[in-house]
Parts: C-alpha cells; structure tokens; sequence
C-alpha cells in the first residue's frame, strides 16, 4: 500500500503536464484506477456510477470538465502523453513521456487491482 503511494507519485512527477483544448473531456470515459488513488477521489453512489457508464461517461465529469482534475488517476493523466495514447486534437507536450516511465506504468497497473472510477 504505501509503496503503491510512492509509485503513485513518482509516476505523477514524471508524466509531462500540457495545455488541453479549454473545456475539453473528448478523452474522458469509464476509466480504472488503483484502491490508493480512488481513496482520493470524492465517494459516488451506485446511481452515479450507473448514469454515468450508461453514457459510457465517467462520474467525475463535470460541465466545465474534469471535477478532481489535480486527482485524476493515471490514465487520465498518461492521455496524450504518449504516441500510443494520443490526444485527437493533436495536443501534446512539448517532450512527451519517457517510455521506460511509460512501460513502468503499464506494469502497475497490470501487477495491481484496479477498479472501476
Ligand atoms: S488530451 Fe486532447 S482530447 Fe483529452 S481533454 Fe485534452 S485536448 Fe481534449
Ligand atoms: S477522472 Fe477526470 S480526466 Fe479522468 S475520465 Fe474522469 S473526468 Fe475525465
């Protein structure tokens, strides 16, 4: 658990921040995360959760977008970063993410539960 934490933030340091499209959520839909970073997201109840998997959505977004924006999880954050995630409004960092940190990420979340957010 704690060194899920740490993992956590040392992904997050090093997944390169970039301006998106103001207001866009084109990206955004029914995404995982780990029991560490949802414990940081605000609680949702069941008919939250089901509205928002009927509109293949997720329940976080907002009308201005993205509502725990400085907590999403990390494939919200991985989006556009990479060359195999790439933001169709061809947004992008000026240098994009390491692809070790990349591979590393992708271990993660293979090696942990991820749940439904
Ligand atoms: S990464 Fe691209 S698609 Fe996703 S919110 Fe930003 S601009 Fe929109
Ligand atoms: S957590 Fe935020 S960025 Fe991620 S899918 Fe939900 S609304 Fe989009």
């Amino acid at each position: 658990m704690t060194s899920n934490i740490h993992k956590i933030r040392f992904f997050r340091e090093r997944i390169p921040s970039f301006e998106c499209v103001p207001g866009c959520h084109d990206c955004c839909g029914p995404v995982t995360t780990s029991a560490e970073e949802m414990a940081r997201l605000p609680a949702k109840s069941d008919a939250e959760h089901e509205a928002a998997l009927a509109e293949w959505s997720c329940p976080h977004l907002g009308d201005k977008g993205c509502q725990v924006y400085a907590e999403r999880p990390l494939i919200c954050r991985l989006f556009g970063t990479t060359p195999r995630l790439p933001c169709p409004n061809g947004k992008r960092p000026e240098v994009m993410i390491d692809p070790r940190i990349e591979q590393q990420i992708h271990r993660f979340f293979a090696e942990t539960r991820q749940v439904l957010v």
